[in-house]
């Protein structure tokens, strides 16, 4: 199948992967709109929020609070806006939650890798 995020899982296309488990994998956008940009993506090729079964939800939702309190310690963040497109506006028919990071102050665009090491990095 020629789905950009199966082949993330995969390992075709390589990713900043800055967390994994059997279900789910949490890479860095690769055209973040603020650092810190996250995807929480399902292992499994589903396309959007109603193909989705109730077990992968919660967990993803859990990652989602769990993600909200690292990017707050590492990166201080002041604020977090979770998205999810569906239909037209989905550009990637594999299910995504986007997490997008708020910080009260601008900040200019960091390399992603810079962002990958200081979400990496051991307290
Ligand atoms: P949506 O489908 O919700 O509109 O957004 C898809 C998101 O996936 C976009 O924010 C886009 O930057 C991101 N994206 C698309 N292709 C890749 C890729 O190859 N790697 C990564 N890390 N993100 C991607
Ligand atoms: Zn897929």
């Amino acid at each position: 199948m020629n789905c950009v995020f199966c082949k993330i899982m995969s390992g075709e296309i390589p990713s900043y992967t800055i967390y994994e488990d059997d279900l789910i994998k949490i890479f860095l956008d690769i055209n973040p709109d603020t650092n810190g940009h996250l995807l929480i993506v399902p292992k499994k090729h589903i396309l959007d929020l109603n193909e989705m079964d109730d077990s992968t939800l919660i967990h993803i939702m859990k990652m989602a609070q769990k993600h909200r309190l690292i990017l707050e310690e590492k990166l201080k963040i002041d604020g977090l806006t979770l998205i999810q497109n569906n239909g037209m506006i989905q550009e990637v028919k594999h299910f995504h939650l986007h997490l997008k990071p708020y910080y009260k102050d601008k900040q200019p665009l960091k390399d992603p890798k810079e962002i990958y090491e200081i979400l990496k990095s051991l307290d």
